[in-house]
């Protein structure tokens, strides 16, 4: 259903504006937003629908398809573990930007399975505070909305989460690669090679970011940046590491994921660039290993997955995501598609394509 739709449905009347907002799926680059790194995330052709309304009161309404319900809150309430804290927090940071100047009535529906890593939750704050600001008579660049986006998660929701995702969504279009370098937001939007497809396949396995596990990996890193007494945690030096690795073996292996994720970024930017896919293939299976042993955040199902898709001829795959459950990319040839998800499905019964 369209929200548009959605929208006359649940409140009776025409919303004022509406939007498409994409979903992302990161190539290479995980877990380095917010150490420094390099990252090259990609836009996706599915997404978020969103309808809205402004009000002149503090009320606040949210209906969403994927929840079935209308959450109805005011913008003085705060982030209560609720789906609708993302859509509430972003009223609330649109009225802080000077945006809007109260509440709104929203209507979500979207194409976007939620928790799998292809950003949701960036998607539609992004794709608030965008509309927001186009309601409002001041010009905001993509790159503040992806700021204000971030600050959504980080501050309201409470989610330590880098930079990559609200950037991603907010600076380029669906299908198209972009290069970023997370330490000034500098980027460069790059095309994709046309004889391949970028898969995604969700691996079954769920997870929740609340649950703790993303958190768990940001806070190790905040201890290795106090360790080495700085944040660039990707461009450290050999001593800092030597320096690591006698303080904790966890650390030292976390940190090597960091320095050794963002080599491999650079590379996969070079590869694309020369149109030599298998070796972003071979890039991305070393970041799925390096994302395994080091930075531990897989599972096993993810792991034979990851295996078997390669197996049957990806030229690469790895997780993709803040890890844990979520969804795995695979760059695997066009005529080549069809097969190659057909016998990997079969294998994993749990799994499921998204893209
Ligand atoms: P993801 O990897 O998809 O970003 P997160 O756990 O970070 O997963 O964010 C998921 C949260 O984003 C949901 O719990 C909900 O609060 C919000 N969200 C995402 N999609 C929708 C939607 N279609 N309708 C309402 N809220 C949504
Ligand atoms: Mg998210």
């Amino acid at each position: 259903m369209s929200s548009t739709l959605a929208f006359k449905k649940t409140y009776n009347s025409m919303p004022k504006v509406t939007s498409f907002t994409p979903g992302r799926v990161n190539l290479i680059g995980e877990h380095i937003d917010y150490n420094g790194g390099i990252v090259l995330p990609v836009a996706l052709e599915k997404g978020i629908f969103i309808s809205l309304t402004p009000r002149s009161d503090n009320s606040i309404r949210i209906f969403s398809d994927q929840f079935d319900e209308v959450i109805e809150l005011s913008i003085n309430n705060i982030a209560t573990s609720k789906w609708s804290d993302y859509a509430l927090g972003s009223i609330v940071y649109a009225n802080k930007a000077g945006f809007l100047n109260g509440g709104a009535d929203i209507a979500i529906t979207s194409t976007l399975p939620i928790g799998a890593g292809l950003s949701s939750s960036s998607a539609l704050i992004v794709g608030i505070l965008k509309l927001a600001a186009s309601l409002s008579k001041k010009t905001v660049d993509n790159i503040s909305i992806a700021i204000l986006a971030k600050r959504v998660e980080n501050e309201f929701i409470g989610m330590p989460c880098g930079i990559m995702d609200q950037m991603a969504i907010s600076c380029t279009d669906p299908g198209k690669a972009i290069a970023l370098d997370t330490k000034n937001l500098s980027f460069e939007v790059i095309s994709l090679p046309k004889s391949y497809h970028i898969a995604i396949i969700h691996s079954g396995e769920y997870r929740l970011n609340t649950d703790g596990n993303y958190k768990k990996r940001k806070e190790e890193c905040d201890i290795i940046k106090e360790i080495i007494g700085h944040n660039d945690i990707c461009n450290m030096s050999d001593n800092e590491f030597i320096l690591l690795k006698n303080t904790s073996t966890d650390l030292y292996q976390r940190a090597l994921h960091c320095v050794s994720e963002h080599q491999r970024a650079l590379k996969a930017i070079k590869a694309i660039k020369d149109d030599n896919i298998p070796k972003l293939g071979l890039l991305m299976t070393e970041s799925h290993a390096s994302m395994r042993d080091d930075f531990k955040m897989s599972l096993t199902n993810i792991d034979n997955l990851v295996n078997d898709a390669i197996h049957l001829g990806a030229v690469g795959a790895r997780l993709t995501g803040g890890g844990f459950g979520g969804c795995i990319v695979a760059c695997v040839l066009k005529k080549n598609l069809k097969t190659w998800r057909q016998k990997l499905l079969s294998l994993h019964p749990k799994a499921f394509s998204v893209i």
